[in-house]
């Protein structure tokens, strides 16, 4: 995204074009596969433009409140940021360490298609959360054994 594209897209939800928003909406939509922690934002944002950790929070929420990023709260209590593409993605979330992976693709479609049978409902949006262990701490717990 160009920085004309990011100014015009902050001016147009009625924000004032700063540093800081620039970068952060830059940097969710060029993340935009995966949700992200404000602390993980905060870590990939160079300190010259945010200072601190509440200051990404601050813009964070900004730009969700402006409909540019969704902000999810998943299972284990950790907010989660994401660029709003509109695309249509589940994830699941590791439990230990909070680490997100995105499915390939929507497992709830043939699910979906029985609902409509059964129930004669069009089915037009469904929500669904995945917790499980990552491979990394799935490793780190077997070889504390
Ligand atoms: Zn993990
Ligand atoms: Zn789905």
């Amino acid at each position: 995204m160009s920085e004309n594209v990011l100014d015009d897209l902050l001016r147009k939800n009625g924000l004032k074009v700063t540093k800081g928003r620039k970068e952060v909406l830059k940097l969710m939509e060029e993340k935009k596969d995966l949700p992200m922690k404000a602390e993980q934002v905060y870590d990939l944002i160079p300190r010259s433009v945010c200072a601190s950790l509440s200051t990404v929070y601050r813009i964070l929420n900004q730009l969700s409140e402006k409909g540019l990023l969704k902000s999810m709260l998943y299972q284990n209590g950790i907010m989660y940021y994401q660029y709003d593409s509109g695309e249509h993605r589940h994830y699941i979330v590791c439990s230990k360490c909070g680490k997100v992976a995105a499915l390939e693709n929507c497992p709830m479609d043939a699910f979906d298609n029985y609902i409509r049978k059964d129930t004669g409902f069009d089915i037009t949006g469904h929500i669904f959360e995945l917790t499980g262990i990552c491979p990394d701490c799935k490793e780190h717990a077997e070889s504390r054994e």
